[in-house]
């Protein structure tokens, strides 16, 4: 059954948002901009009233692709004050010494720091001024009916049905709304743990307000066995994410005692074990999270339900792009819609060609930086190569740009970002083969004149 609705009726219709987190209350804003009817389904309670969820990340790397899409609603000059500008990273090695390398060539390419709490805050409040938008808290998405195209919820221990034109399911990694959409499919789906979990930490600003450490920079503390990596929070202070392995020698699930906890910073932080007094209270009454990535398909059940953000495709956050490309999904999305104004089903299938191919890339290059992350920023290799990338930058502007710099400064997609560091590397690779060959060849012919 595929309904084809005329665009000029998107008054008419009635939209299911399941997850009022950053994609769903994006979307919520968007869509009633352009005369939808929405409500969003969001099982926690009002943030704006209930405080910020414990446990989640609580501040997040924002770059081009989230700041265009924030940009295309209209947000960017309410979000901009929120975030603090990263300029680089601080790379702190065991010695205690550290080192500074800039995000990319020039000024405009920064990262921002921004507080999750402050930004769903924002979104809800703007979405919730739009007439169409209503926003319904403590609702807990159960099932969907895709014959009646019905939603069922649960709130307050009762359940009951909602009719919906179109669906969007927006509830996140643990998304329920995807294996319901997918149900009766022949759907893939593929979800990877990583071995090693997460724990957020917070650094205090020193007694007069000042950050203790550069505040116009993401740090990272990169070691083999684990990772600390700290976002800048605007009141001077650092949110510190501990990675590190569930199980095994100096994991997780060792480090319980106040001893164990300082042995293991003794061992792998010392220079952060004076900054951190209140280390052993934080460690224990904060939740270890689990990082997992998925892939699946399709993304979409005929013009009724369609997947955006994490539901779609959730990555480890070693390349800050999660929240990025949730929201660059957004636009995706409501440029399908505007293209294909009478056939949503011809829509959701274009947003979904035009998507889940760089998403899937996506998955590839935050595993890969994972990698970068914890082993290679610190080796004398990876900075001369790093370095080498900036210089053709810069003589070559706009015909070199480092993979990095595709992804977190443009919003190349993913799989061409990808195929033209490849391309770059390949290139980089010759020449290297080449100058090797001719000095051994002058040396050669040195010898034997
Ligand atoms: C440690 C860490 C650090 C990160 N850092 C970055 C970063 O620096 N930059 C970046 O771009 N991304 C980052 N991310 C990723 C980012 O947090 C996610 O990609 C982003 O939150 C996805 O947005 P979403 O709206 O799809 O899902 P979510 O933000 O997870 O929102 C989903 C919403 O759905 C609701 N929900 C769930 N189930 C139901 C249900 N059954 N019924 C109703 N509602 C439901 C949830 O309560 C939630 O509000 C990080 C993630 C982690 C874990």
């Amino acid at each position: 059954m595929t309904a084809k609705i005329d665009a000029a009726n998107a008054a008419a219709q009635r939209v299911a948002i399941v997850g009022g987190g950053l994609a769903g209350s994006l979307l919520a804003l968007a869509l009633a901009e352009r005369g939808y009817r929405v409500d969003v389904f969001e099982r926690r309670s009002d943030p704006r009233v209930a405080g910020a969820e414990s446990g989640r990340s609580i501040n997040l790397g924002l770059s081009k692709r989230g700041i265009q899409a924030l940009t295309e609603v209209g947000l960017i000059d309410m979000a901009m004050p929120l975030t603090v500008v990263m300029r680089g990273r601080v790379i702190h090695a065991p010695h205690g010494h550290t080192r500074f390398q800039p995000y990319g060539k020039d000024r405009g390419e920064v990262l921002y720091s921004i507080d999750r709490s402050e930004l769903i805050r924002l979104l809800l409040d703007r979405a919730e001024r739009q007439p169409g938008v209503t926003l319904h808290f403590d609702h807990r998405f159960v099932s969907a009916d895709k014959v009646a195209r019905e939603l069922t919820l649960e709130s307050g221990g009762e359940t009951r049905r909602i009719a919906a034109d179109w669906v969007i399911c927006a509830d996140g990694a643990f998304s329920r709304c995807r294996p319901e959409m997918q149900r009766g499919l022949r759907a893939d789906f593929h979800r990877e743990y990583l071995e090693w979990g997460y724990k957020e930490l917070t650094l205090a600003a020193g007694p007069d307000g000042e950050s203790v450490i550069d505040l116009t920079a993401l740090h990272v503390w990169p070691r083999a066995h684990c990772l600390f990596v700290s976002h800048p929070n605007r009141d001077g202070s650092h949110t510190l994410t501990l990675f590190l392995p569930h199980e095994g020698p100096d994991s997780f699930a060792t480090t319980n005692t106040p001893e164990e906890i300082r042995a293991l910073f003794q061992k792998y932080f010392p220079d952060l074990l004076p900054m951190l007094p209140a280390l052993v209270e934080q460690w224990t009454s904060r939740p270890t999270g689990s990082l997992l990535t998925t892939k699946t398909a399709p993304w979409r059940f005929e013009d009724w339900m369609v997947l955006v953000g994490d539901s779609a495709h959730a990555v480890y956050p070693f390349y800050g792009q999660g929240m990025n490309s949730a929201f660059e999904d957004c636009s995706a999305l409501l440029a399908a819609l505007k293209a294909h104004p009478g056939d949503r089903a011809a829509a959701f299938a274009a947003y979904e060609n035009a998507r889940r191919p760089h998403t899937d890339v996506l998955m590839e290059l935050s595993k890969a930086n994972f990698v970068e992350l914890r082993q290679k920023v610190s080796s004398p290799w990876f900075l001369a190569r790093k370095r080498l990338d900036v210089l053709l930058n810069r003589l070559l502007p706009g015909m070199w740009l480092p993979i990095y710099t595709m992804v977190s400064h443009t919003t190349m997609p993913y799989a061409e970002a990808l195929a033209r560091a490849r391309r770059q590397d390949r290139i980089l690779g010759a020449v290297a083969t080449g100058l090797v060959l001719a000095i051994g060849g002058g040396l050669w012919w040195g010898l034997r004149a």
